[in-house]
This record gives C-alpha cells, structure tokens and sequence, in this order.
C-alpha cells in the first residue's frame, strides 16, 4: 500500500456478492496456482501449506455455481505457447519467444520496450484463456447464455484487474473475465461469509474446467512457466518421452537465471528474470545484441506469482516465499499428470472445439496483440 496514500488498492469484494445474489446469473470461480499455497496464512497456516480442497469447499459454500482452476488455463497456454516456440524455431522467427502470462511486464514493455514486441509469445494469459473458453465451449456445452455467466477470477496479482480491462482482451462479443479479485479479497470474503475455513473439509474442483496437471501448478513460481513449456516442447521436439520431467537448471530463487536444456541435437538457451529490474538486465541484453536465448520467462515481482501484490503481506521475509515455492513444487510432484499436453479435458477440448494447438480457431480465441504505448 502506497505509504503518502497516493495510490489505493480497489476492491472488487462487492462486485462479487452482487453477481452471486442475482439469481439470473451463472457465476464461476477460477483460482490461480500461487493462491492454495497462501491463502492459509490468511487463517494464521504456516506459510507454504497447501490449502486447495479447503479452498474449493470455502468457495462452493459461499455459492459459485463452478468452482474451477486456472491451472486448466494455464495447461491451455502451453498447449499454444510451445507449439508458437517450435514455430519459431523451425520457421526462422523471432526468437527468443517470452512467455506472456505476466501483465505487468507486458505493460513494462509495451512502455520501454517496444522494439522488442515480436519477442513476446501472442497467447492470452492463462485466466484470460480460462474466460474465453468459460464463454464459449463451456456456455454451448452447458446451454447457457454467455451474457449470463460471469467469470471471477482470484488471483496472486493486482495487475490481473487492469488486465482483464484491456480492450483487446474485451472487444470479443463477451468479456473473458468479469470480476479480478486478490488472495488477500477471497480471505476477507470467506471471514465476511463467517466460514471456519480451517475446519472445512476438502473437496475436488469441478469438471471439465478443474483438470490440471502438475505443470500448470508451476505458473506460480519463477521459472515454472518456462519448465512447464519445455516439458511439452522437448517431448513434441523429440517424440520421445521424458525420463525425468523436472528441470533442475530452470529453478532457483535468483533474480536473474540463464540455463541450458539439451531438446534432441539441440541446444535451447533459456533467459529467467523476476523483478522488473532484472528483466530491464535481460531485455536490454537481448536488445543490444548482448546474449542470445531461445525462450525467456519474465516474472515483473520477485520469486513469480507466490509473491505477488495481491498475497498475503510477507513484508520482505523471503523465507515466507522460498516456503510457498516449496509448496508449489510438491502440488507438481503430487500430481499423477506432470506435463500440459497429457490433461484429458485439454485434449477433449481440442477434439471438441479449438481443432489443432496454433490453429486457425486456437488463434481467434487463445491469442493476443500487444502495441507500442507511450514512454513513461
Ligand atoms: Fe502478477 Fe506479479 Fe504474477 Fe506478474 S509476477 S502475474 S505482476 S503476481
């Protein structure tokens, strides 16, 4: 919170009680990775506990007609973000490609960048993703009006607000997201609503939207994203399945990460930076002809997701944040599916709806522009 109160934070929690007391209303809930490993200390949890059943139920009970998960978003987004890399790769295009579920870099470098705006990748972020497909395979599968679902997102992140207002992202006949609310809201919301969110029991995400993979978790933390597209890249590069699914070289706490993961006969040269900072290292590297990457990952608030504006205050104590990393690691190594393009309802959806990843229909829904804005 802005100290001379210049800034405020804005609220959405009444937005959200107004959309679930309408009765003509469908209202869907989707939780991002980072928030099940936080959320807890908003109930005095240690920090890293992983709370995603509670958080379901708390949701359920406070009356969503769909519990669901961003993660389904996010395993949709690699779908369509490795098959833009091996794109590039094979036809000679910009490389590196940046992964761009991140609004607030996307904003950075539409401001300060803007001769680098083919480096990143065109696909929505993963709740954007999540909206559109909320909008329309979800709508026709369930004979619902698009104009009466409304979409609400929790998220780690402030940025996520101002997102969902982009016109690019709502100039569609519906709006992907209605309502962006922060970690630190669903807390107040479940004390308002007086649940006993430790006693809850815990309770599984609804179908389809729910399914996820381990892989999808990892968006909540610096290098994960990254991780998660190389996983699929790697095996759609070399048709063979992995041995080992984990990338030691992509994680880590440091600001600034440059690794190396043999795909094949080839070598791709991956850039991580979180903290706008070491992204403006990175970009100004890349622009300058400094150093050469393939993909790159930028995460605007250090340590990624698990850190950001909209958590629960962890006031400088990394150790709190290295504890939610930790958590998110094992949600992965938890998970039966560890790898995007193995999540059955992801598959069905191409099947059913989108045709192939990168697709003429893939395309129309699941990707974006960004444009050149005024030097700040
Ligand atoms: Fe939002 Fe920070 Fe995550 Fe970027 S890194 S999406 S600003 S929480």
């Amino acid at each position: 919170v802005c100290p001379t109160a210049a800034l405020t934070e804005v609220y959405h929690v009444d937005k959200v009680w107004e959309a679930l007391n309408d009765p003509d209303k469908h209202v869907i809930v989707q939780t991002a990775p980072a928030i099940r490993v936080a959320l807890g200390e908003m109930f005095h949890m240690e920090p890293g506990t992983i709370v995603t059943g509670k958080m379901v139920s708390a949701l359920r009970a406070m009356g969503f007609n769909g519990v669901f998960d961003t993660n389904f978003g996010a395993d949709l987004t690699i779908m369509e973000e490795a098959s833009e890399l091996i794109y590039r790769i094979k036809e000679n295009k910009t490389l590196p490609i940046l992964t761009s579920c991140c609004p607030a870099w996307v904003k950075f470098i539409e401001h300060q960048f803007p001769e680098l705006l083919d480096v990143p990748s065109t696909c929505k972020s993963p709740h954007i993703m999540f909206g559109t497909i909320a909008k329309t395979y979800y709508a026709e599968k369930n004979g619902i009006d698009p104009d009466n679902i409304v979409v609400v997102s929790i998220m780690p992140c402030i940025a996520k607000k101002a997102e969902a207002k982009r016109p690019e992202l709502t100039k569609d006949e519906h709006n992907n997201v209605d309502i962006v609310v922060t970690t630190r809201e669903l807390g107040y919301m479940i004390k308002e609503a007086g649940i006993d969110f430790e006693s809850l029991p815990d309770s599984d995400f609804d179908m389809p939207l729910g399914e996820h993979t381990g892989a999808a978790v990892m968006f909540g933390t610096t290098g994960g994203v990254i991780e998660a597209a190389i996983r699929t890249a790697h095996e759609w590069m070399t048709g063979k399945e992995l041995e080992k699914v984990e990338f030691d070289q992509l994680r880590g706490a440091d600001g600034l990460r440059k690794a190396e993961v043999q795909v094949g006969d080839k070598v791709l040269r991956i850039g991580i930076a979180s903290g706008l900072g070491n992204a403006r290292t990175l970009l100004e590297d890349i622009r300058d002809g400094k150093d050469h990457y393939d993909a790159i990952e930028i995460m605007a608030c250090p340590g990624g997701c698990i850190a950001g504006g909209g958590q629960p205050y962890h006031h400088g104590n990394f150790e709190i944040v290295k504890k939610r990393q930790e958590a998110i690691y094992r949600e992965d190594k938890n998970r039966k599916m560890r790898k995007s393009h193995e999540n059955p309802e992801i598959l069905k959806l191409y099947k059913e709806y989108l045709g192939e990843p990168f697709g003429e229909t893939a395309h129309r829904l699941l990707h974006t522009h960004f444009e050149e804005r005024e030097r700040i």
